[in-house]
Parts: C-alpha cells; sequence; structure tokens
C-alpha cells in the first residue's frame, strides 16, 4: 500500500520543543444547550448575550477569511466560499431574528434560543429534498455551533476524549481552553488562528507544550488527512508539531521522524546541561546579583518553577481563578488555591496579580457586561472591573491577605493608569484587612507592599507620580508595546509590527526605570522579553534586576547573565535606547549580545 503523502504547514512557533503524536481535530463544543428559562426581566441581558457572541463569531469569521490569503489558489476559492455564507447567516438573518424572537417570547436562554432555532431551520432545509439545500442545513448548524461555542466559554473540557499523547488541532483555542489541555496527557496543539504574544501562546510556553499558531488551512488539511487514513483503513493521522519553527508536519516519513528526534534528543541535552545551573546565581561577571523570578498562570506551575531555580514568584496571573467557570471562585476556595502556591515557594516572595480580565481574556463567569464591547483591549478590563465590582476586588484582595498568613505576598495591580487608582485599592485593603482582624482570621502580619503594573503608555509617562503610591512596578512590556504601537498582540497578522525594541517602547521602559530607580522601588520586567536571552544584556544595561519570566526559561536566561558584564551592558545600553531607528537599534542590540 502507497504511504501516505506528507504534508508540512507553516504558522508561528509560540511555544518551543518538538511533539510527535497523532493529530486530533477537535470541534469546541457541539451544538448542545440546556433547556433553560429565564425571568422576563433578564430578556434584554440575554439578546445582549447573544448579540455580542454573534458579534465576536463575525469577528473570528473574517478572520478566519483575511487567512485564506496564504493558502493556495483553489483551497482559498473554497474556504472563501464556506466563510462567506457563514458571514450572510449571521448579518441581520432570519436565524438570528428568530432567535432573539425565542428569549423574548419563549423566555429561553440565549443559548437554547440559538440551539432550537438552528435546528429548526437546518430541519426545514433538508425537509425540502435537494442536495444543494442539504448542504446549507449543514451550514447552518456549523454556524449556529460558532455562535455557541462563543456563548459557552464554560463548556466542558473537550480534551478529556482525546487519546493519550495526542496533538490537539482547532481554529482557535483560547487561553481558558489550554487551561484545560492536561500536559500528561496533550502532546501539544496547533490552531489557525493567534499570534506568539497573546495569552495562549503565553500559557502553551508556561505548560511547556510545544505550540504553533496561526497555520492557514489546518483544518481542512486535517480533515483531509483524516479522511484519507479512513479511507485507507487506518487510524488516526500521525503528525509532528515543530514549536521552535513553526511547522506542522503531517504524515512524516521515517526520514523526517528520525531528524526531528536527533534534534529533540539535542535540546534534551541541551536542557539537562542548563539545569545544573540552578543553584548558582544569576551574577554577571562583574558581580551584579540579578532576581530570576517566574510568571506563573496556574497554581501547578509552582512546582516546575522550583526546579528550574525561580527566586519568587514576580507574576502569578489571577486569570485562571475565573476561567471555565460559572461564577467566581469565593473567599475560601481563593484562599485555599493561593496558600497553596505560597505554601509551595517555600518563604521565596509570590508576588500575586489581582484579576485581569476583560481584553482577548475570558469572562464568562464575571457577566454580561464584559462581552460585546467595541474596544475590550480600550474598556472595562483588569483594575477597572475590579474597582467597579468591589466586591470582586475585596474577596481577592482578602484572600491575598489570607494566603499571606503562610509566607511573603505582594499584591500586584495591572493596568493602572492614574494614582488615584492605586489609592482607591490601598483604601479597599485597609478596610479589608480591618475586617479580617475583627473576625479574628489569619492574615499577613504586615500590610503586604503593592505595586502596578507598567503596561499602559500613560502609567510610564507618569511614572514618577505613580511612584509616590506604589511600593515597587512590574513593566509588562508585552501590553505596553502593543498599547504603545497599536498593534493587537495576539493578531499574527499585524506581528510584523509588534516590537519591543521600537524606540517608542525602549524610551517608556527607560522612563519608568529611572522614575523607580529615582524613588528607590524595586522594579522587574515580567513581559516576555524577560525570557528571551536576545533582550538579557539590554535590560541589564537600563537597570533592571529584577526578570520575571515563564519558569522554563530561567535555566537559558541564568546561562546567559553569567556571561555578562553590567557595566559594559549600561554603556551600550545608552546607545540602543539613544537611537532612533528600529533597524539602527537591531544592530546595536546584535554588537551589544556579542559582547558575552
Ligand atoms: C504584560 O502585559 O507584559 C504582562 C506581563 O501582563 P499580561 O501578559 O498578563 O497581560
Ligand atoms: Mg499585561
Amino acid at each position: 500500500m502507497a504511504e501516505p503523502e506528507e504534508q508540512v504547514l507553516d504558522g508561528v512557533g509560540v511555544a518551543p520543543g518538538i511533539a510527535e503524536g497523532p493529530l486530533t481535530a477537535i470541534d469546541l463544543g457541539g451544538l448542545q444547550a440546556p433547556d433553560r428559562r429565564i425571568a422576563a426581566g433578564d430578556a434584554a441581558a440575554e439578546t445582549a448575550r447573544l448579540d455580542a457572541a454573534v458579534e465576536r463569531t463575525i469577528r473570528q469569521l473574517k478572520a478566519l477569511r483575511a487567512r485564506r490569503a496564504r493558502l493556495p489558489d483553489a483551497a482559498a476559492e473554497e474556504i472563501g466560499y464556506i466563510l462567506d455564507a457563514h458571514l450572510q447567516m449571521l448579518s441581520g438573518s432570519r436565524l438570528l431574528r428568530g432567535a432573539r424572537a425565542r428569549i423574548e417570547d419563549a423566555r429561553r436562554s440565549a443559548d437554547y434560543a440559538l440551539a432550537q432555532e438552528v435546528e429548526a431551520a437546518a430541519r426545514g432545509f433538508e425537509a425540502l429534498n435537494d442536495p444543494y439545500l442539504a448542504a446549507r442545513a449543514e451550514d447552518v448548524r456549523e454556524v449556529g455551533r460558532r455562535v455557541l461555542r462563543m456563548l459557552q466559554d464554560a463548556a466542558p473540557n473537550p480534551f478529556e476524549s482525546l487519546p493519550d499523547g495526542a496533538l490537539a488541532a482547532a481554529e482557535s483555542f483560547s487561553p481558558a481552553d489550554v487551561a484545560q489541555m492536561n500536559p500528561a496527557r496533550i502532546r501539544g496543539f496547533a490552531a489557525e488562528l493567534g499570534g506568539a504574544q497573546g495569552h495562549t501562546a503565553i500559557l502553551a510556553r508556561s505548560l511547556g507544550l510545544p505550540a504553533v499558531l496561526g497555520v492557514a488551512g489546518l483544518m481542512q488539511a486535517a480533515a483531509a488527512a483524516e479522511a484519507a487514513a479512513h479511507a485507507a483503513g487506518g487510524g488516526p493521522v500521525p503528525a509532528l508539531i515543530d514549536g521552535f519553527e513553526g511547522k506542522i508536519v503531517l504524515n512524516p516519513r521515517e526520514a523526517t521522524r528520525r531528524r526531528y528526534r536527533d534534534r529533540r534528543a539535542g535540546h534534551e541535552r541541551e536542557r539537562r546541561k542548563l539545569e545544573r545551573l540552578r543553584d548558582r546565581p544569576a551574577e554577571t561577571r562583574d558581580g551584579v546579583r540579578l532576581a530570576l523570578e517566574a510568571n506563573l498562570d496556574l497554581p501547578a506551575e509552582a512546582a516546575t518553577a522550583l526546579t528550574h531555580g525561580a527566586e519568587a514568584v514576580g507574576l502569578l496571573r489571577t486569570e485562571f481563578l475565573f476561567m471555565n467557570v460559572d461564577r467566581p471562585p469565593d473567599e475560601e476556595a481563593q484562599t485555599a488555591i493561593l496558600t497553596e502556591v505560597v505554601r509551595a515557594m517555600q518563604g521565596r516572595s509570590v508576588t500575586i496579580r489581582t484579576m485581569d480580565v476583560g481584553g482577548e481574556k475570558l469572562a464568562h463567569a464575571l457577566g454580561p457586561e464584559l462581552a460585546g464591547a467595541a474596544n475590550p483591549a480600550l474598556g472595562l478590563r483588569a483594575i477597572r472591573l475590579s474597582l467597579k465590582r468591589p466586591k470582586l476586588l475585596q474577596t481577592q484582595l482578602a484572600a491575598i491577605l489570607r494566603a499571606g498568613a503562610e509566607g511573603p505576598v505582594r499584591i500586584l495591580l495591572p493596568m493602572i493608569t492614574t494614582p488615584g487608582e492605586v489609592r482607591r485599592v490601598r483604601e479597599h485593603l485597609t478596610r479589608v484587612r480591618r475586617r479580617l482582624q475583627r473576625k479574628g482570621v489569619r492574615q499577613a502580619p504586615e500590610p503586604p507592599p503593592v505595586g502596578v503594573m507598567i503596561e499602559a503608555p500613560g502609567a510610564a509617562l507618569a511614572a514618577d507620580a505613580l511612584a509616590q503610591v506604589s511600593d515597587f512596578f512590574a513593566i509588562g512590556t508585552n501590553d505596553l508595546t502593543m498599547y504603545t504601537l497599536a498593534v493587537d498582540r495576539a493578531d499574527d497578522q499585524v506581528a510584523h509590527l509588534y516590537n519591543p525594541l521600537h524606540p517608542a517602547v525602549l524610551r517608556l521602559m527607560e522612563f519608568s526605570i529611572q522614575a523607580a530607580l529615582r524613588a528607590r522601588l524595586p522594579v522587574s520586567v515580567c513581559g516576555e522579553i524577560a525570557g528571551d536571552p536576545r533582550f538579557t544584556a539590554l535590560l541589564i544595561g537600563l537597570g533592571v534586576r529584577e526578570l520575571s519570566m515563564s519558569a522554563g526559561a530561567i535555566p537559558q536566561i541564568k546561562q546567559r547573565v553569567r556571561t555578562l558584564d553590567a557595566a559594559a551592558c549600561a554603556q551600550r545600553a545608552r546607545a540602543v535606547v539613544d537611537s532612533l531607528d528600529a533597524g539602527r537599534i537591531a544592530s546595536l542590540l546584535d554588537d551589544l549580545n556579542g559582547l558575552g
């Protein structure tokens, strides 16, 4: 029997590593929706939820349509035709009018109303007994599934049914989807949408899952390979994910497999060599000591942080608390989770960031006002949401204070732009401390330091003022780059414009570092550049002594630090920051990197 043909697809490698296994295309959520009645007063909110989900689906379809430009002509045409048909079904169509009527008249949830309307429309097409129209029935169901997926962020774990060692493929994975992947069972993943700086990518790196995003035509190629394997009486499609180079290989030939296995063995040897540095200090050749810390996205990563020699948790993102749940966890539940992390870090400091939900991050549990914002990244996000919903904020602060009874904690506030926001959080903190005291609940012996993320350009430029109300700064270069350059960090179409080395970003960084140093505040960098060895010399040169990164990056950064001379870095960094030209900056950085 002829061997199935090897096929290589290109995308963006967002999490390093090579994984081999059966490629399993998954449909994140079917058309199931329970029959849920709603009160008359809730109809408007349900309709708004439906409209928001439709809006997001339209955006997703348009993104997929734009992606098709990278495909060969015939495939592009075919996919374009289907996506156009789907878009049409969502623009002021009978389908949506029908679903809205079911919400208002039959008082049903948006999910159920939509699922019922879709089924009715699909059956209508099927009843016409015409093969062309029967195909439309499948289109209607597909569109319905897309909208339902948007409505049901909290669907049951779709990865449980995948075979052990599978590589997961989908049109797109949200951060909440990745949080549900068990790295002991899923070896890696690939998707058509997404870029290297988004939270889906960050989570993949945190979990050590090789991942490739922005793979045009992935689902169609996977379906075709699966159909061919099926016709030949074979099983699932064998595949490779190369998270270094951003490649997916379907049906790899034996020689290709061997090549990849050799590469993987090489990386493994290198990793073991780096791990030997674990208990050595991150110290430059001229004796400047750095603190290398871990960014955690999930509590379970605390153990990995220790294995890699993290000196502290420099950023614990708490968004996971609000993912894949219907309701936010209460104070007890949050306390238990945070306490576990603090205990696991065995006396090392844990910087806990209050929720940064909104923007591209999911917020199913937090209510409808977050859905459907015209510009979510500029809207009710992060600290703005926390201050608007003080109960949520106070619950988080109480849980942090209580976890602080078990070890040192710091409180970090995301998306701060004005000193007033910090002051208001401090007032809430005082109130919560008093309440815990009155009730005799154990909490941190002293009020924990309160720091701010410098991640909006306005915060960087107002860093002097923020320094007066803050105990420390954490520079979030992921968002700082996105907001300064007006480039969506998760959109691979504009990924070429996303550049933390842009002179504007560098100046904002330098400005905030200087403000912190003048005010004698600790300052760290916790954006993705902290874990990228290309930036280490520059950051040291700019005066940063604390870097927080994906735990897996720590050994490599430590090795880099130990080759550098801080005084020489400072001299060269000056020239980099003084330059006005991104090209010149890149070449100065190459010089700087040639130093060590
Ligand atoms: C950042 O913006 O750089 C950051 C560290 O925060 P997040 O990636 O969670 O937005
Ligand atoms: Mg950020």
